[in-house]
């Protein structure tokens, strides 16, 4: 490839033009957001809130930019594993998970990418661009490049319009991507999507850290089986220690739970959480406002189901999925994506023709994240479907194994494989996993 051309330059944008470098004698990212420089914009408002990086995400962050970690870490980063990283189910602290099975890096969302933006942009043939992508230059059955208004001025409006030719264009614009509608308008079909609607409301508030939880590094609590998902028992939240001795706090409720601004509710519901947010509640000062997020559905675009697409043409991260972020899975399902292309790219396959063979790779990770997060979607009474085929079963069967792995550390280590993203979500249906869990459950 002579040119490939990202659009996007947030995390899934990224990780594209790392991976495309090895594959293309120049790559031009375009962000339409003062990305250019590494200052935080506004084209991904999600960054505010505090971010959890799953394990398989780790793993793929330092496949892509080995090192990184030590670097997060020189930088004030922390990495925690064992007992320093807790999850809670309905109040109640699950199991310990051996070694560093459950290891997770206490760091914001804009500090992990500013790294990552300076090591991408340490490729010499990578370079960011000020612009906004405004439409796909398709010829015959492939794209060949697209139109942006390069820059933006400061009173908001765009500069002049230029067209860049390309090998190949990656749409990494996020879940409000318009690839669809480009698409259509010039004659070739968006790809079917799936929504699910769950009315989540999140909201982030940092703390100053300082003497207390010295041995902590992340907790994370949601509702489980015995509150029928509701916060009756705890109320949902995390906490991460951050660069800059911080806490990052987050507390979520979904419909007419959906927490405000207010700093009194928000320390309450910390509060009514687990024993960490309610000590960062009572000996902590809040920093700045609280910033709550609506989530208004988890969505998937499947391209896979298409029967015709331009060749030259892919799309990575939340622009083909965006599913509920209380199971903290988009910048994974990103580099995921990304290792994907790769794999695509290195297949040999020419990038004029359909990427058919990217899509089938990603449909089926994307399938995996969607089947977990929107099968426990689907336990809100709000939540009114789509209900996939067997969901009463693995709706059952995930009550039980989420019980058995509250207290048993084997059932526990294959649930975080699973949340973590370094197994399939069927790996916790397997017959030793089940029968595990039928003795656990009968000796509680
Ligand atoms: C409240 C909340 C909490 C979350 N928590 C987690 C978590 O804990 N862990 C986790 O892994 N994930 C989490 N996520 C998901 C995560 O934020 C996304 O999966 C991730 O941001 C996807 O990255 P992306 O690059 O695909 O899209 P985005 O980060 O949304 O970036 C899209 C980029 O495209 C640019 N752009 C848009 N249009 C154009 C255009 N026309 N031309 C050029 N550039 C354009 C934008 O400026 C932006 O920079 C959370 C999401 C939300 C909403």
């Amino acid at each position: 490839m002579q040119k490939a051309v990202v659009l996007g330059g947030s995390y899934a944008g990224l990780f594209a033009a790392r991976v495309l470098s090895d594959h293309a004698d120049e790559v031009v990212v375009i962000e339409a957001d003062g990305q250019v420089d590494g200052s935080a914009g506004h084209g991904a408002p999600q960054r505010q809130q505090l971010h959890a990086l799953l394990g398989m995400g780790h793993t793929q962050l330092e496949v892509q930019f080995p090192g990184i970690t030590r670097e997060l870490v020189d930088a004030g980063a922390l990495l925690g594993s064992g007992s320093a990283v807790r999850f809670y189910v309905d109040g109640e602290q699950k199991a310990d998970v051996p070694g560093d099975q459950n290891q997770m890096i206490g760091a914001t969302r804009p500090f992990i990418e500013r790294h990552v933006r300076r090591r991408v942009l340490e490729i010499p043939n990578v370079r960011i661009q000020a612009g906004r992508a405004q439409d796909l230059i398709i010829r015959g059955s492939r794209v060949v490049g697209v139109h942006y208004s390069a820059g933006k001025a400061t009173d908001g409006t765009s500069g002049p319009g230029s067209e860049l030719e390309a090998d190949l264009v990656v749409d990494a614009m996020g879940r409000s991507s318009r690839l669809g509608a480009w698409l259509q308008n010039h004659g070739w079909d968006a790809a079917p999507t799936e929504r699910m609607r769950i009315d989540l409301g999140y909201a982030t508030a940092t703390f100053t850290r300082g003497r207390e939880l010295p041995d902590t590094v992340i907790a994370h609590a949601t509702p489980g089986p015995a509150s029928g998902y509701q916060p009756t028992l705890c109320e949902p939240g995390a906490i991460a220690a951050v660069e800059g001795n911080r806490w990052a706090v987050v507390v979520s409720g979904y419909a007419g739970h959906r927490p405000g601004r207010d700093p009194d509710q928000f320390r309450d519901r910390m509060l009514r959480c687990v024993a960490p947010l309610q000590e960062i509640a009572q000996s902590c000062e809040m920093e700045g406002e609280v910033l709550p997020y609506s989530f208004r559905e988890s969505q998937r675009r499947e391209f896979s189901r298409l029967t015709r697409f331009p060749g030259g043409l892919v799309a990575v991260g939340d622009s083909v999925s965006s599913v509920n972020p209380i199971y903290g899975q988009g910048l994974t399902l990103a580099a995921l994506q990304a290792a994907s292309l790769s794999a695509h790219l290195r297949s040999g396959v020419s990038v004029h023709t359909p990427a058919w063979d990217y899509f089938r790779r990603i449909a089926g990770i994307v399938d995996a994240a969607w089947s977990l997060s929107t099968s426990a979607d689907l336990a809100q009474p709000h939540v009114s479907g789509p209900y996939p085929r067997g969901y009463r079963f693995t709706r059952w069967a995930a009550d039980k194994i989420t019980q058995a792995s509250v207290v048993d550390p084997i059932v526990n280590t294959v649930f975080m494989n699973v949340l973590h993203m370094r197994a399939h979500p069927k790996s916790l249906t397997r017959p030793r996993v089940l029968l595990r869990t039928a003795r656990v459950l009968a000796t509680r």
